[in-house]
């Protein structure tokens, strides 16, 4: 938020009382997340719920929370992240990486989320910090990406959002050495804009 990339509404509460009233505040359903530093991937353990019901948030709450200790007993619980729920349906779900290499610095990764990076590979590289028209040149070159112009009867996405995200991430990254690896998936690009809707870090202790 700080390098003013969009997030969706939402909080990380530690009580049942919290998480609903932060929901009531969004409106409507919420996504419920559990926040902890030893559960990387919060859907493999049941730690993300979407869809959640202004009635069911207190309960869901409880659930993240036993999900997260049975997975790991003694795991940090930070909290459940109260989020608001968008539309996944008018979205293109995309990832931003961010690793450091030992020679290059930091290295930007680009591609369309789901099986376009996990089977086909789909992505691209550059190094940090990147310019504009080379951000530009990313979000063209993935084979995918035909998909954010608007393939298929889906109308385009806003692409000027995507290349500002990427090129707001990469500033983040070269400012803050102690930050070795930086992965938002998804970022939600939709005709109105982009949206991280995750994120994980990996810090190094030494350079903090
Ligand atoms: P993780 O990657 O750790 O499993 P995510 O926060 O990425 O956790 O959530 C998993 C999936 O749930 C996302 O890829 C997305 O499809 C869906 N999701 C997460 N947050 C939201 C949200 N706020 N609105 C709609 N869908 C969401
Ligand atoms: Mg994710």
């Amino acid at each position: 938020e700080a390098y003013g990339i969009p997030t969706p509404a939402g909080e990380v509460v530690d009580d049942p009382q919290e998480a609903q009233a932060v929901a009531s505040d969004i409106g409507g359903d919420v996504v419920l997340k559990i926040v902890s530093p030893d559960i990387l991937h919060k859907s493999d353990i049941g730690g993300v719920e979407v869809g959640v019901k202004p009635a069911d948030v207190r309960d869901t709450f409880e659930d993240l929370i036993v999900r997260a200790r049975s997975y790991q007993s003694d795991a940090t619980v930070l909290g459940v992240q109260v989020q608001e729920m968008l539309d996944l349906d008018a979205a293109t779900e995309t990832i931003i990486g961010i690793n450091r290499d030992p020679q290059f610095g930091p290295l930007v990764l680009f591609g369309l989320g789901g099986i376009f990076v996990e089977v086909l590979e789909d992505t691209t590289l550059r190094v940090a910090p990147v310019s504009e028209p080379e951000v530009r040149e990313m979000v063209d070159e993935v084979e995918s990406a035909p998909l954010l112009h608007g393939a298929r009867g889906r109308d385009p996405v806003d692409v000027d959002a995507v290349v500002e995200v990427i090129q707001r991430l990469s500033q983040l990254a070269t400012d803050f050495p102690a930050i070795l690896e930086l992965d938002v998936n998804p970022l939600l690009a939709t005709p109105d804009g982009a949206t991280a809707v995750d994120l994980r870090l990996t810090l190094d202790q030494e350079e903090l």
